[in-house]
């Protein structure tokens, strides 16, 4: 694959190298924190990109420097043909790493062929181990399946396995310490992530954020947390490990703190919609470009403009931070 010249660089000196590429918004879960009690009103199926169009859009991606995608959604395992759209996409270049996040649901079914396709890794969404509590967060049953998605998924060697978790105050924060004990016994990465309320209109609130600093604290009454040192570009997770322990833990920040200075990743939404931010609701339409035929040039252009939209920072957690009208399930979370 010929590379442009430049890399995706921003306004603020940072460059983009790592693409986050929703490709459904629909779910088979309807977690409490990402969509609303009366489900959603999906993208339209003739509005959401082929998979031709997202071939497109990472070949022109991956010319402009970025080597890392991670396929995310909605759910991307419940989006058909899945498997071959990895196996194409592995194609374009050697030297990307495709990840996927997933709820896990189909995964015990999906490991050992995502995996012949070339993806890398998983993360795979797991907020509680108790069978009652995973209902009352999904508003539907599948713990085990979860469970057998894990397994399969490291006996598939889609490894280091990562499970996110997001705690809840008054939800779940009582079970960070029985995920934290996960990785006593496996070579697993845990990652607690913060509530982000990005959008209104869910059954949790800012008032329901566990932060960073609590998550610690419960970590701590686990056992003597070492911090590691941070090797590269590592993203915002700060890395933990429990001594002798095989697994690591990970704790994300997301609102509590800005790691905006080290951000390299900018999100394509289903429906063709370039997303600089996460938290900012500003976005670029690249598929009007891509459906009147756009040549490669214009739409690397599309995509140059898109990286220098990039915020300078973050201001969720702020008094003039405002919610978006896209839920978590339709940026790509
Ligand atoms: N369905 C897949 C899954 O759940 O892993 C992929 C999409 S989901 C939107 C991606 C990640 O966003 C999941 O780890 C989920 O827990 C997280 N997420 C969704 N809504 C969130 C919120 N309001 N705050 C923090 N994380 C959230
Ligand atoms: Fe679905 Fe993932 Fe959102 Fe849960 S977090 S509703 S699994 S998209």
């Amino acid at each position: 694959m010929k590379k442009s010249n430049a890399g995706l660089q921003d306004n603020f000196g940072r460059t983009i190298e790592y693409l986050r590429l929703s490709v459904t918004d629909r779910c088979n879960l309807r977690c409490r924190y990402c969509m609303p009690a009366e489900g959603i009103d999906p993208i339209k199926h003739k509005d959401v990109l082929s998979y031709e169009e997202l071939l497109r859009v990472v070949a022109i991606a991956v010319r402009c420097g970025v080597h890392k995608i991670r396929v995310t959604g909605g759910e991307p395992l419940v989006r058909k043909g899945l498997v071959g759209f990895i196996r194409d996409m592995s194609g374009i270049s050697s030297e990307v790493e495709i990840t996927l996040t997933t709820n896990g649901i189909l995964l015990a079914d999906m490991a050992a062929d995502l995996r012949k396709a070339g993806l890398s890794r998983v993360n795979v969404s797991l907020d509680t181990l108790r069978e009652d509590r995973f209902e009352q967060i999904t508003r539907r049953p599948g713990l085990q399946r979860v469970l057998d998605g894990l397994h399969a998924a490291d006996a598939a060697g889609l490894t280091p396995l990562k499970i996110n978790m997001v705690p809840i105050r008054g939800v779940n924060d009582d079970e960070v310490a029985d995920f934290a004990r996960l990785t006593i016994d496996h070579p697993w990465e845990i990652r607690f992530i913060e509530f982000m309320p990005v959008s209104g209109g869910l059954d949790f609130t800012p008032e329901n954020m566990f932060p960073a600093a609590a998550i610690l604290a419960e970590l701590e009454k686990v056992g003597k947390l070492l911090p590691e040192l941070r090797q590269g570009p590592a993203g915002p997770a700060r890395m933990f490990h429990f001594p002798d322990a095989p697994g690591r833990i990970g704790v994300i920040p997301a609102v509590s703190e800005h790691f905006c200075g080290e951000c390299n990743r900018m999100r394509i939404t289903a429906d063709g919609r370039i997303r600089p931010c996460l938290f900012s609701t500003e976005e670029i339409d690249l598929r009007s470009a891509l459906r009147r035929r756009a040549s490669d040039a214009e739409l690397e252009a599309i995509m140059r403009n898109a990286a220098c939209a990039k915020p300078e920072r973050h201001h969720i957690g702020e008094k003039d931070f405002r919610q978006g009208h896209r839920r978590m399930h339709g940026i790509g979370g």
